[in-house]
């Protein structure tokens, strides 16, 4: 089913760029594999599919040491201070960074390592209670704050949009991200890109595309619906 699921996918990406007038290139799917065994990542990797997003420190731990080295992990859940160590050298993105706290945090850990490290700034551009993420008029001054950081490299800006049944709600969130991205861009700040907008899960990743998002995130739709403990 998995296999199935991500060609499913892959052409629901085709054709949304093509509505959009966009290369199929410019969009990466990340398979969001959290709650899901090694064995489902396993058969997903098969088909080519070497973007997975995990939202557990924890459990991108268990998974990372018996996976193949050449999986670029995305970290896409909240991420505390005190867990940066853990995963700083096993990530390729991470997605959620939502303070200068969090990034200095980073830096630290990127700076004894010795390596760079990509992140996205999280925005809660629907501005919800109950979600992670910087405020949208917040933003800007973040960013500025981030940038002097040496190690850190902001390559964008990710969302999570409200949960709805109908994907056209959420259409208005993406723009927003979309057009906070290109003022951010437009700032020309140092050490600063704007390449990355992070955003669409599998409710709403075809209109997501369809208003810029260059990663996708999807997770029921490939290895269907989750069980919680
Ligand atoms: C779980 C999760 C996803 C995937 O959600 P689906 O609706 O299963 O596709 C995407 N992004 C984040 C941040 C998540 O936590």
């Amino acid at each position: 089913m998995i296999k199935e699921n991500i060609s499913e996918v892959n052409s629901k990406i085709k054709d949304a760029c093509k509505r959009a007038g966009r290369n199929d290139k410019d969009v990466t799917l990340i398979a969001v594999s959290k709650t899901k065994p090694v064995s489902d990542i396993e058969e997903a990797y098969q088909t080519g599919t070497i973007d997975y997003g995990e939202n557990k420190v924890q459990e991108l731990t268990v998974k990372y040491p018996v996976l193949p080295k050449d999986i670029n992990w995305h970290l896409i859940g909240h991420l505390q201070t005190n867990k940066v160590k853990y995963i700083i050298d096993k990530v390729a993105l991470i997605h959620s960074v939502d303070s200068f706290k969090l990034a200095s945090q980073i830096e630290k850990e990127a700076v004894k390592h010795g390596i760079d490290v990509n992140i996205l700034i999280q925005v809660n551009v629907a501005d919800e209670d109950t979600k992670f993420g910087l405020g949208y008029d917040e933003t800007i001054d973040t960013v500025k704050e981030i940038s002097t950081l040496k190690n850190v490299h902001i390559k964008g800006l990710m969302t999570i949009a409200p949960f709805t049944d109908n994907p056209e709600d959420n259409r208005i969130y993406f723009k927003k991200l979309k057009e906070l991205s290109d003022k951010i861009a437009s700032l020309n700040i140092p050490n600063v890109e704007m390449q990355e907008l992070s955003m669409g899960m599998t409710g709403d990743y075809e209109v997501a595309i369809e208003e810029g998002a260059t990663l996708v995130r999807v997770g029921t739709g490939i290895f269907g619906n989750r069980c919680y403990q």
